[in-house]
This record gives structure tokens, C-alpha cells and sequence, in this order.
């Protein structure tokens, strides 16, 4: 199997549904005034000025511990990263969110009206390819953080 092929399955065997909320190039959000003013605490686009859309996808979360580990008050502390594998059509950017939401616990389907649970955002995106360059899955850096809603 290519590699695609084999991210596909490990996704459906091994992945979970989550939002992937992407950012809409070109498209304010409403609270967006006529001077580009934004509202800090807007719950639609969290601060940044941007629309954005939600999409269902199937995605495999990983957690990693960086080797990047900063001295604080409390001693050394090593930033956990949360890695998402996402498909190859979503096409992700650093101005996305991936937001896990409550799954039924008998089937692991998405509960309507879809919950959210955990925000991410996104950090880093790197495009994971064949060797002839054919796309096979995104491998999206994250950390946990905060949506005003
Ligand atoms: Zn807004």
C-alpha cells in the first residue's frame, strides 16, 4: 500500500471525528469594523478578525513532548504539542483551529448538536508526501488554548 492508502485506514481504524475550523482567506468576521477595528472578545472569531467554517473530519491525535523546555518559577517545564494527522484534502493553515468535540460512547459517532470540548490551535502545518510528491496527510503541530465563547 502507498502511503495515503495506508494513513486512510490507520485514520478509520484508529483516528476520531473532530472540527476542523478553518480560517476564510479574504472574509472578515462580522464584529469586524469599518477602520479594521476587532473586538477582542468576539465568540465568533476569537480575537482575529477572521471568518471561519467548521468542517467534520476524521483526524488521528498524537501528544508529543517538545524538546524545547523552558525554565519557569516552578523549575523546567516541557511544553506538550499536540499533533493532529489530518487528510490530505483539508488543507490546513496556522490560522485554523481543531476543536475536539463529545462523541457517543457506544459508536464514537458525533452527538448532535455538535459540543465543543477541546480547542487547539494550530502552530505548524508540514505537508507529508510520497516520494513522487503526491500528498498522502497533514502533520498539524498544535497547543491547547482558549475560544471566547
Ligand atoms: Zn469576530
Amino acid at each position: 500500500m502507498d502511503m495515503k492508502s495506508t494513513f486512510e485506514s490507520m485514520v478509520e481504524d484508529h483516528g476520531h471525528w473532530m472540527l476542523l475550523r478553518k480560517a476564510v482567506l479574504n472574509k472578515p468576521c462580522s464584529c469586524v469594523g469599518r477602520e479594521g477595528t476587532i473586538l477582542e472578545t468576539c465568540g465568533l472569531c476569537n480575537g482575529s478578525g477572521h471568518a471561519y467554517v467548521d468542517h467534520l473530519v476524521r483526524a488521528r491525535r498524537t501528544k508529543m513532548i517538545d524538546s524545547v523546555q523552558m525554565t519557569t518559577d516552578i523549575g523546567l517545564v516541557a511544553t506538550p504539542r499536540w499533533h493532529f494527522y489530518l487528510p490530505a484534502n483539508t488543507q490546513p493553515t496556522h490560522k485554523d483551529w481543531i476543536i475536539e468535540i463529545e462523541l457517543s460512547p457506544t459508536d464514537q459517532q458525533p452527538i448532535y448538536p455538535i459540543k465543543a470540548e477541546t480547542y487547539y490551535n494550530v502552530t505548524d502545518v508540514e505537508s507529508m508526501r510520497e516520494l513522487s510528491g503526491v500528498l498522502a496527510f497533514w502533520d498539524v503541530q498544535t497547543e491547547k488554548s482558549n475560544w471566547n465563547v
